[in-house]
């Protein structure tokens, strides 16, 4: 009974696939590339013939896909089978679901209506007049009034806490200060907190502090965790770093995070529980939500705007819960703290005055280096001005108390690279113990201060509250973009030194997939072996410790003054050198991780295989050059070559590789079919062909996380369609010789006519003078003016200037990028790609169209080299401007993890209407979205209806004067590549008029996927025979769309420092995606309809020997019990969250 269901389920499945496979079969007679209209007649034949062939081609491949599909059908069936009589809803395969409803799992545009309770950012954005008068003593804020009778009831209750800012790296390098002050600082620390129990300090980054204790014996270490215990040292946030939280991407502030903790846990055995930010330029809710997930209860930051934070101290309002935008529940509510004034350093933390505050920073006592630049020293406690030092005191924190809700009162001490000296710890500490001391015999001034470490000031507070009866309020929104005073934004961040915010994301990627081959190879060795042990020769140790250094590179490098481009110029290069270094690190591990996986007979691995048989398409020279693909020269043997897609999904895309020949062509290696592609040529010069290397690109089907091996081979006669070529420059007709590709001018009429490509989903219009975008039009019928235009941003003539930190555009605003000529064209048409190329003197401009399916075929990419290194003081931009009716508003993500609701406000500067885009941003009115999504971070705004601008480079000559010393002119050429996609909004697309929680499409979660995670092409060396290899395909089928594999990440034995244990950390974050634009038809993977998904069969045929939901962190004692049944292995994944398990894979 059961078995004839399944066969006729199986029969129904096969027929379905035979049937979709015959109308792709028709679709594709249809819809390949069309002419422009009147297009030469010359090569018709060829060309009919090279088109005949790739249909050819396509087939074979269709063949391979059906087989492909029907064994994934007969899979499901058996899955489904085995689950039987289980209840538990899992991946559902696509045909299961009904195609008429919108997808399960995507959210609508839903208002957040917060009670009365609720403060909503982007409300006070409105409210707020931004005005900035003269606040007195408190520049910026109001005076603050009191009776002297508030404390009476509730006495004013202080902690004091002693901080050092320790920046990893910024004007010198992260080396150059752990040997000039930081180690200093933590070696005093240990003989001065010893020396009297009621000293505290905080210390937050773990990069610094694990340096030094790699340093420091026993004994000391001994000391250290004494402290630690006793709550003298309290380590804060628990990050590599103190994070940027712009430009940052959640993987990485993720990564750092439980780097840092991992430390903790090894070393200490502890885990913060208080987050501590004072330095970060502006605040993002993202990281907040990694601190609630690593297990912290309590934060504190500091870099706000200076309206806001006004806005926030009249309303007693700085302290609040923070609260993701699209959690309806209280579940992600974190207390936090903003500090009110204008810095952390001791004269804007006592109180409202600085003038008063700096005379009690004991550092600048009379005689040393430092001074107070008001002009009122500092003076040592004696018994003769005891009285009046501490009624001075008690005064400003009086005031500042009066800002809170509760008379508990955080006061931080101290300022970057503080305690340096032991005579600073001596000042500090003995002059404030006694005004503690005068206060204590004083009980009429009602105040109890104390030193104090973040945990003990957040737990008293919260007993304050408890006890008082009152409640925090709830706010949702993110701190962007600061300004510390008048109209200076720190905007210009957001793009500064952008080569290195591209190669940041290269090392992410690269480290993602290194963590998560690495830990699939030892999985199946350990498998293969039977034994729990590695193969012989493996040297998972060393790879271990690349994949270490990687991670804290990747860490460092998240420091606010590293991927924000902040540092000096010789730090930068340091920064860079470590990325650089951990890139080719990551592909040793990587290159011998697939070694391992690839070989078809394991028997034949011999002891000593460091050494990988393979090495990657793409080389990168420098610390500071683009990457290059290295020309594949093809003799009598079949190369080669092996694709991994690092994606949880099967990804249908196309790879490019540079060969020395026009007739070469890559054939799958199992089945000998060959595969779909294009050769086209590699230009040396805007109009310079280069005849020793040619690009092939071919369509490659990647199965999830798999190893796919190819043959490249010479193939000659054309056997692969070469790419035709039109170059034009308007007026000016060049000329381009190529002994191999056909290249037409435009003549007469045709050179006016706008230059137009198309695939099955789109077709895009782009001018024929500069080549760039103008129009777009999807398969549904909607048409879009999306044009393309470049502009400069200058400076300021007088007063303050752009730098490293801000942007201060000039009064005449953005003037559009004109070149003396016209820039050289060049339309590339081909059967997997055809593109647009537009020369300009300082950057070169694509937009390509991949004739593909999906996202990859529905959306457009763009991609830009820019070299500015001939301007000064000049910023460039490219902006869309569209018929999108997007009003003021837009929408931008927050370190790629969400989306954020922006409003363009007039009463605001333009500097001040930027904002950070780490991935992605969009526009919509109610019948489309315009999505762009990017692979760096850089600043994006929308300053009318309808635009999007990016910042693409800056060159400022000068520095901004908030301390670097330097402007920032160390330009590169340097890349950028971004998706545009167009969708309909449909079913009725809900306008919503207030603060509303948008998510990305499917499409666009699946475009941006692709964009970050691109497959990496490995080949093998010219010489030598390679054994005999089989794919690696770890995966059965592709996660459901809507869950993203954030990692797969090894976790270190407890027992053998620096080598790898057993266990890996398990990420997984499920997306909120949008309803209004699920494309149609519904893409290939699928998704779960409820929250309840079984591990174990959406990640089969992987199996999970144990598996525990953890924290973020995957610290020891935040994980769920362990149970070796399945069942336990079914877990809700929600919408927008992020899940941590600590697994074994059997
Ligand atoms: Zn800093």
């Amino acid at each position: 009974m059961k078995r004839s269901r399944i066969l006729a389920l199986l029969v129904g499945g096969v027929f379905c696939v035979a049937v979709m496979s015959l109308y792709r079969m028709l679709e594709l007679m249809q819809g390949s590339e069309r002419d422009r209209q009147g297009g030469p007649a010359v090569g018709q034949v060829e060309e009919d013939l090279s088109r005949l062939q790739l249909k050819i081609d396509r087939l074979e491949h269709l063949l391979v896909d059906n087989n492909r599909l029907v064994a994934r059908l007969r899979d499901s069936l058996l899955v489904r089978e085995s689950q039987e009589g289980r209840r538990v809803s899992n991946v559902s395969s696509d045909s299961s679901h009904s195609r008429a409803g919108p997808p399960p799992g995507c959210q609508t545009a839903e208002e957040m209506k917060d009670g009365a309770d609720g403060v909503q950012l982007l409300d006070v954005y409105d409210l707020l007049p931004f005005d900035n008068p003269d606040g007195g003593a408190w520049k910026q804020g109001f005076e603050i009034t009191y009776n002297g009778d508030e404390w009476a009831e509730h006495p004013l209750e202080l902690f004091l806490v002693p901080h050092s800012h320790n920046d990893p790296g910024w004007l010198k390098t992260f080396d150059g200060y752990f040997q000039d002050q930081t180690r200093h600082i933590l070696d005093n620390m240990l003989v001065k907190l010893g020396e009297d129990s009621r000293r505290k300090m905080i210390w937050a980054e773990i990069s610094y502090f694990s340096k030094w204790w790699s340093g420091i014996d026993e004994q000391k270490r001994e000391l250290v965790k004494r402290l630690v215990k006793a709550g003298q040292l309290e380590l804060v946030t628990g990050g590599w770093v103190m994070a940027d939280e712009a430009n940052s991407h959640y993987f990485a502030l993720l990564d750092q995070l439980i780097e840092g903790h991992q430390w903790l846990q090894t070393h200490l055995g502890v885990k913060p529980s208080s987050g501590w930010a004072v330095d970060p330029f502006g605040h993002s809710p993202s990281m907040t939500y990694l601190l609630k997930g690593a297990g912290l209860s309590n934060m504190v930051i500091q870099r706000v705007h200076y309206s806001v934070k006004k806005h926030f101290a009249r309303q007693q309002t700085l302290e609040f819960l923070w609260r993701q935008n699209w959690d309806s529940s209280s579940r992600s509510d974190i207390t936090c703290h903003m500090m009110p004034f204008y810095s952390y350093d001791v004269p804007h933390t006592c109180g409202p005055n600085p003038s008063v505050c700096c005379q009690f920073d004991f550092h600048r006592l009379p005689g040393g280096r430092v001074f107070c630049p008001w002009k009122i020293p500092p003076q040592p406690i004696t018994e003769q001005n005891i009285k009046e030092r501490a009624l001075l005191l008690l005064d400003q924190y009086r005031q500042k108390s009066r800002l809170f809700r509760s008379s508990v009162l955080l006061v931080p001490l101290g300022d970057d690279f503080r305690y340096v000296e032991s005579k600073e710890w001596d000042a500090q500490f003995s002059n404030y113990q006694k005004l503690f001391d005068y206060f204590d015999q004083h009980p009429e001034l009602h105040i109890k201060a104390r030193f104090g470490t973040l945990s003990d000031y957040f737990a008293a507070l919260h007993r304050r509250l408890s006890t008082t009866g009152k409640n925090l309020r709830t706010l949702r929104g993110d701190f962007f973009t600061y300004a510390d005073r008048d109209d200076h934004y720190w905007s210009g961040y957001f793009t500064s030194r952008p080569f290195y915010k591209r190669l940041d994301r290269t090392l992410e990627s690269t480290l993602r997939a290194t963590e998560i081959l690495y830990t699939l190879t030892l999985a199946e060795m350990r498998r293969y072996r039977g034994d729990g042990h590695l193969v012989e020769g493996f040297p998972e140790g060393e790879h271990y410790q690349r994949l270490t250094e990687a991670r804290r590179n990747l860490g460092l490098f998240q420091h606010h003054d590293a991927v924000t481009g902040t540092a000096r110029d010789p730090v930068v290069i340091d920064y860079g050198t470590r990325l650089f270094r951990s890139i080719l690190n990551l592909r040793q591990v990587l290159l011998s991780s697939a070694h391992w996986l690839l070989l078809l007979d394991k028997s034949q691995y011999h002891k000593d295989q460091s050494k990988s048989f393979l090495e990657m398409s793409e080389v990168i020279s420098a610390q500071d050059a683009l990457p290059q693909k290295t020309i594949l020269t093809l003799g009598d043997e079949p190369r080669s070559l092996v694709v991994f897609n690092p994606t949880e999904q099967l990804q249908t895309t196309v790879v490019n590789l540079v060969v020395d020949s026009p007739d070469a062509r890559v054939v799958d290696a199992e089945t000998g079919l060959p595969l779909a592609a294009q050769i086209s040529a590699v230009w040396e010069e805007p109009s310079k062909v280069s005849s020793q290397a040619f690009q092939l690109s071919f369509v490659a089907e990647l199965p999830p996380l798999s190893l796919v091996v190819y043959h490249v081979i010479k193939a000659p006669g054309r056997s692969v369609p070469w790419a035709r070529y039109i170059i034009h420059r308007h007026g000016k007709p060049p000329t381009v010789q190529s002994e191999h590709f056909q290249m037409t001018r435009l003549e007469g009429d045709e050179a006016n006519a706008p230059l137009s490509l198309r695939n099955k989903h789109l077709q895009i219009w782009s001018s024929p003078e500069t080549g760039l975008l103008q129009k777009l039009r999807l398969q549904s019928g909607l048409v879009r003016q999306v044009k393309v235009q470049f502009l400069w941003y200058g400076t300021r003539t007088s007063g303050e200037k752009s730098g490293a930190y801000l942007f201060l555009p000039g009064v005449e605003g953005p003037q559009v990028y004109s070149p003396s000529e016209p820039p050289l064209v060049r339309v590339t048409r081909g059967p997997v790609f055809s593109e647009i190329t537009s020369c300009f003197p300082h950057f070169t401009h694509t937009v390509r169209l991949y004739h593909l399916d999906g996202h990859a075929g529905k959306s457009l990419e763009i991609s830009n080299t820019v070299d500015i290194r001939s301007e000064s003081n000049k910023e460039l931009v490219m902006r869309l401007i569209s018929d999108v009716a997007s009003g003021n508003r837009f929408y931008t993500d927050l370190n790629g993890f969400q989306m954020q609701q922006r409003r363009t406000l007039e009463k605001l500067p333009l500097q001040a209407n930027f904002y950070p885009m780490t991935s992605s941003s969009f526009l919509q009115d109610s019948s489309s979205r315009l999505s762009l999504l990017s692979a760096q971070s850089q600043a994006v705004a929308s300053l009318r209806s309808g635009e999007l601008e990016l910042v693409l480079d800056r060159r400022l000559q000068q520095d901004d004067n908030r301390g670097l010393g330097q402007g920032v002119t160390d330009n590169k050429l340097t890349a950028s590549l971004y998706r545009l996609l167009l969708e309909d909004r449909k079913g009725g697309a809900k306008e919503v008029g207030g603060a509303s929680v948008q998510h990305l499409s499917l499409l666009a979660h699946l475009a941006s996927l692709s964009l970050s995670h691109p497959p990496i092409a490995m080949v093998a060396p010219g010489n030598g025979q390679l054994p005999k290899l089989r794919p690696f395909q770890p995966l059965r089928s592709s996660l459901p769309c809507d869950v993203h594999l954030l990692n797969l990440r090894t976790l270190e034995d407890q027992q053998e420092a620096g080598s790898p244990s057993q266990e890996a950390a398990l990420l997984i974050h499920r997306k909120g995606f949008d309803c209004n634009s699920a494309p149609d038809p519904l893409p290939t993977c699928t998704w779960s309809e409820q929250e309840e998904v079984n591990l174990d069969n959406l990640f089969s045929p992987l199996q999970f020997r144990s598996l525990r939901r953890s924290g973020f962190t995957l610290l020891r004692d935040q994980d769920e019990p362990d149970s070796a049944d399945q069942a336990a292995h079914v877990t809700a994944l929600r919408p927008m969250e992020i899940n941590a398990f600590r697994v074994q894979i059997a």
